[in-house]
């Protein structure tokens, strides 16, 4: 009888997720890009991020003088906040309070997460500052992605390099997930920031759901102030990152079912010559 009842269950959620899938594919008005700002906390003047439309979602950096002060202001906007936590780079880069490195046994990694969380409250997610040592190594991104399970947070790979594993063994520890696939101003220059959001719309037109990664340079935020005012007349919706992680994990599931392998409609990575690799 219990045997009965999970099949019928099971074949129910498989026809919904199947006609959500559809729906979504369906749908001609689906390109849909979620941004997230990050690096945020250290400059007073980087306070204009909380100019841009609330969807925007911001990520902050862990015990810097504004992570309590910017945290607090932008869940008062309703806006979704997330930490940004530096992990170990390639490069030697210098990476600041709330680091996690390769030589860290898990239990300190699960602890400086922790605390580094305590200081951005509202956080309801992370992604990655730097680490491209880092998301490379499968027990540092375990310990990683059980500690965001506990905290019910979601992860966005920043994918700092080609070969992070992030995303797929936050996929395997089953927390909600994604990646970025368009850093917008890698290069501080305006013509380069509108070459990397126009990039984003095209990729959100072919793929339907992208996320694009930018910094709080005074350049990138006036281009963005004006750039998502013209999004509807393209047909592209700006979502929050959680609303987006949600409808991929939907589609994801559905593929899932539809072709009994485990495959992804998130898998929008097309390098380019711009994106970093010493991050
Ligand atoms: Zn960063």
């Amino acid at each position: 009888m219990r045997l009965i009842k999970k099949t019928i269950e099971q074949f129910c959620t498989a026809i919904l997720l199947f006609f959500i899938a559809i729906s979504t594919m369906s749908s001609g008005n689906a390109a849909e890009i979620a941004i997230i700002i990050d690096d945020m906390g250290n400059a007073r003047r980087d306070a204009k991020a909380f100019d841009l439309p609330k969807e925007v979602t911001l990520s902050i950096l862990p015990h810097t003088p504004l992570s309590r002060q910017f945290s607090q202001r932008a869940a008062k906007q309703q806006r979704e906040v997330m930490l940004h936590v530096p992990m170990e780079s390639l490069g030697n880069n210098r990476l600041g309070p709330g680091a996690i490195t390769s030589d860290m046994h898990p239990q300190a990694i699960k602890q400086t997460l922790s605390s580094a969380l305590k200081s951005v409250p509202h956080a309801i997610g992370v992604n990655n500052h730097m680490g491209s040592k880092l998301t490379q190594l499968t027990l540092p991104m375990k310990t990683t992605m059980e500690f965001l399970q506990e905290e019910n947070l979601f992860f966005v790979d920043s994918r700092t390099t080609r070969f992070s594993k992030a995303s797929k063994i936050a996929q395997e520890v089953g927390i909600l997930s994604g990646h970025r696939s368009v850093f917008i101003d890698h290069v501080i220059d305006p013509d380069h920031i509108d070459q990397q959001f126009k990039r984003l719309i095209r990729l959100a037109k072919k793929y339907n759901q992208v996320i694009g990664i930018a910094h709080p340079y005074p350049q990138s935020l006036a281009y963005l102030e004006n750039a998502l005012t013209e999004l509807d007349g393209q047909g592209v919706r700006l979502i929050p990152v959680s609303e987006m992680l949600k409808s991929i994990e939907l589609s994801r599931k559905a593929q899932h079912q539809q072709n009994n392998q485990p495959t992804s409609v998130t898998g929008v990575v097309e390098e380019t010559k711009t994106t970093p690799v010493s991050l």
